[in-house]
């Protein structure tokens, strides 16, 4: 490890699997830029937990991933403040479900949007930054359903599946700069967009999943602490599942 602070920017770390990523990845001693969009309550409190956790350092980041305007001022503003982004966190998302037949344009563009326009946005504005570094890890949280798909989901898993194939193009774009790029699919974890599921589709799920057991948003976070890390050097372009077993590749 470097001596130098790593920054990590994790996008959607208001809440759910982002809020452990944060809270994990400062426990690895970096300082962790928690983006949100509609929720400071909830991001103040990722902080705060990122604060009591041994004197970790974050700061807040809010602003749209899917507006590029603003992608691209407030990451000038944390370059210009933290000096350097070492690690980006592409994992803000939403869903909204629905049958194709029933499914409204806007339902699609807005999955789009946030979900898979917004990594390539953020991408494109932090990879110049680890260009001049020669060191950066990009991870991009995709989902099971990208590779098996979901009816009801053609927006959410198409996004996901887009996620998937950009991981490995950039990868590829980027690898000669010590640059990795690196997706995790999560299966079913438990946080606020999952527990809008009824208790029937949660028990429906969970006999699906050889684990017997939903997955934990700390569960998501180990894996990225890993794509994170030194220790990750030689693997670029990769899509790991965490997922309790219920995909396997
Ligand atoms: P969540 O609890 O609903 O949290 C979503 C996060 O994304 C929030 O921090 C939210 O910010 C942020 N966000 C939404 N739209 C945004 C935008 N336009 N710009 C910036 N931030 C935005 O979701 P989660 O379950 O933790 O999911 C996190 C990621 O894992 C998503 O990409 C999701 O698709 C993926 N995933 C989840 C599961 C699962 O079972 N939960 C499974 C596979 C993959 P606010 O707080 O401001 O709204």
């Amino acid at each position: 490890m470097t001596s130098i602070q790593r920054v990590a920017l994790v996008t959607g770390g208001s809440r759910g699997i982002g809020r452990a990523i944060c809270v994990r990845l400062a426990r690895m001693g970096m300082k962790v830029g928690i983006n949100y969009v509609s929720n400071p309550t909830a991001a103040e409190e990722t902080l705060r937990l990122i604060e009591e956790a041994g004197g970790g350092q974050g700061f807040l980041a809010p602003f749209n991933v899917a507006d590029a305007s603003a992608v691209q001022e407030h990451i000038k503003t944390i370059l210009d403040v933290h000096g350097r982004i070492d690690i980006l966190v592409n994992n803000a998302g939403i869903t909204r479900d629905g049958l194709v037949a029933r499914m409204k344009e806007d339902d699609w563009d807005s999955v789009l949007d946030t979900n898979l326009k917004g990594a390539f946005l953020c991408s494109k504005v932090v990879m110049r930054a680890m260009m001049k570094q020669k060191w950066g890890r990009i991870i991009n949280i995709a989902s099971v359903v990208g590779c098996t798909g979901n009816s009801g989901q053609v927006n959410y898993s198409a996004a996901k599946a887009g996620l998937i194939g950009l991981s490995k193009s950039l990868a590829r774009e980027l690898a000669s700069r010590g640059i990795t790029v690196n997706c995790i699919a999560p299966g079913y974890i438990v946080t606020d967009m999952t527990d809008s599921l009824g208790a029937d589709v949660q028990l429906a799920l969970k006999e699906q999943i050889p684990l017997g057991v939903l997955g934990t948003p700390e569960d998501v976070a180990a894996a990225a602490a890993f794509l994170a890390s030194d220790d990750s050097a030689y693997i670029t372009g990769q899509t790991l599942h965490v997922n309790g077993g219920m995909y396997m590749v």
